[in-house]
């Protein structure tokens, strides 16, 4: 038997053993997705973006870099982010991240992965999660950026590098903070570890893109730091992109 149908025989097995069940509604899940058919369905996606922010467009406006972006380019080139951070993916993300759901995890990646192949999107050789403070890590156990990650890499087998970055202090989460104080909060809070240099294309890694201080502040550490490109990779995006 070959290493294929070993690994299909098996996985058959753990299915019958542990069918997958809807993190949403708990009917039927689907095979390799924790989700049932309409709940999948029902996720909202981003239609329209801004390619260089990723912000929700509306349609008329499809193609075009908005306004924001215009006035302020920001310091990566790109973000793709899939999904619009509203219900239920909102509900998603907080039970993966603040209630241990590890199994969200695989949930959100597999998401994550599906989305990307939908819409013919492959990320850059190497993929760096947003870190976590040594301590937030240790409260929650595990980082749901690097998680993401390693769900992209194990498909599209791209690199993850884990530990290149360092969180050097604990900062109030995001979320938490008005829009203008959000800068603030996270600059100089990035820095390589022991000099590493970086080369070529790089994509961040990140759960959800909120004002976008966070990965815009990590990117310039990572093009500092000899990245030639920086794109973002986040699994929603919120906010909306205003006209011109
Ligand atoms: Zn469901
Ligand atoms: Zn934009």
């Amino acid at each position: 038997m070959d290493h294929g149908s070993a690994r299909r025989l098996w996985g058959g097995f753990l299915e019958r053993l542990y069918p997958q069940v809807c993190a949403l509604c708990g009917d039927a899940g689907q095979p390799g997705l924790d989700l049932c058919v309409g709940c999948e369905a029902d996720l909202p996606r981003v239609e329209q973006a801004c390619p260089s922010c990723g912000r929700p467009l509306p349609a008329e406006a499809a193609g075009s870099v908005c306004g924001r972006c215009v006035r302020r380019p920001p310091p990566y080139a790109a973000v793709y982010a899939p999904y619009r951070y509203a219900p239920p993916v909102d509900r998603l993300i907080a039970e993966f991240k603040f209630r241990g759901r590890l199994a969200n995890a695989r949930l959100l990646g597999e998401l994550f992965r599906r989305a990307a192949v939908a819409d013919g999107r492959r990320p850059p050789p190497l993929l760096i999660p947003v870190p976590l403070h040594t301590a937030r890590l240790r409260g929650r156990g595990y980082n749901q950026s690097l998680e993401l990650a390693r769900e992209l890499a194990r498909h599209f087998g791209v690199r993850v590098e884990a530990f290149g970055v360092r969180r050097q202090r604990a900062t109030p989460p995001q979320m938490t903070l008005p829009a203008r104080r959000r800068r603030a909060n996270v600059r100089g809070v990035f820095a390589m570890r022991r000099g590493r240099r970086l080369s070529g294309s790089v994509a961040i890694v990140d759960d959800v893109m909120t004002t976008g201080a966070t990965v815009e502040e990590l990117a310039r550490v990572l093009r500092r730091a000899g990245a030639s490109r920086v794109e973002v990779w986040s699994f929603a995006r919120a906010g909306q992109a205003r006209s011109r």
